[in-house]
């Protein structure tokens, strides 16, 4: 794929997070907002280059208000740049979670959803310097996060990444090509694999001691 690169900014500070529980089944009328804490933002330029450590799954593994803080504190607002709704945020985590899903469907599904996505980004051409080479090369610039979001879901199809669940904290993780992962992890990261085999020599002792 042609590299993707995007201009954005994140706040410096933190976010306010809206008060109260968040409500996954009917967002569609929550127009609680995050916004900046002070309006102070640094710097932030994205390039799409490969697929281990995609936002795109940052966002899907979104559950609560504190996730989508953390979210918004490293990459930025999705779509606009001084705020999101809550509405919006959610919305976004369900679009991902089902575009990424579609990594392990076979290719005439796979092409289906590679359309929807495509409805949702604009893209221009750039030349940009190549993190690689340190050449200029060409490159496509998309405006806001959520189009780098749909281009990496599109890399994922490309390459033919597997979206998986971690089968310790059942968050969705990419292996394969261009992912930094073997097709077959079975965890997220090296924590979440540490302590699966730790409750599984625990589950082996216990049954030891039953059996003395
Ligand atoms: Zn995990």
């Amino acid at each position: 794929m042609i590299p993707v690169t995007l201009k954005w900014h994140h706040p410096l500070r933190d976010v306010v997070v809206p008060a109260g529980p968040i409500d996954w089944d009917s967002p569609a009328d929550d127009q609680r907002r995050f916004t900046p804490l002070t309006d102070e933002v640094r710097p932030l330029s994205f390039t799409l280059t490969n697929l281990e450590n995609p936002i795109s799954v940052a966002m899907a593994n979104c559950r609560n208000f504190q996730d989508f803080r953390t979210f918004i504190n490293h990459h930025g607002f999705p779509w606009e740049k001084d705020k999101a709704e809550v509405w919006q945020l959610i919305s976004n985590t369900k679009d991902l979670n089902r575009y990424l899903a579609a990594c392990s469907h076979p290719p005439a599904a796979k092409l289906e959803t590679a359309l929807l996505i495509r409805e949702r980004f604009t893209i221009e051409s750039d030349i940009h310097f190549s993190p690689r080479t340190g050449n200029p090369e060409l490159a496509v610039k998309v405006t806001t996060p959520f189009e780098f979001m749909c281009l990496e879901v599109l890399y994922a199809f490309e390459v033919g990444a597997n979206f998986q669940r971690c089968e310790r904290c059942s968050n969705g993780f990419l292996t394969g090509t261009a992912t930094g992962r073997r097709n077959t992890s079975r965890f997220c990261r090296e924590s979440c694999r540490q302590a699966a085999l730790r409750h599984r020599n625990k589950a082996q002792e216990d049954k030891g001691n039953v059996g003395k």
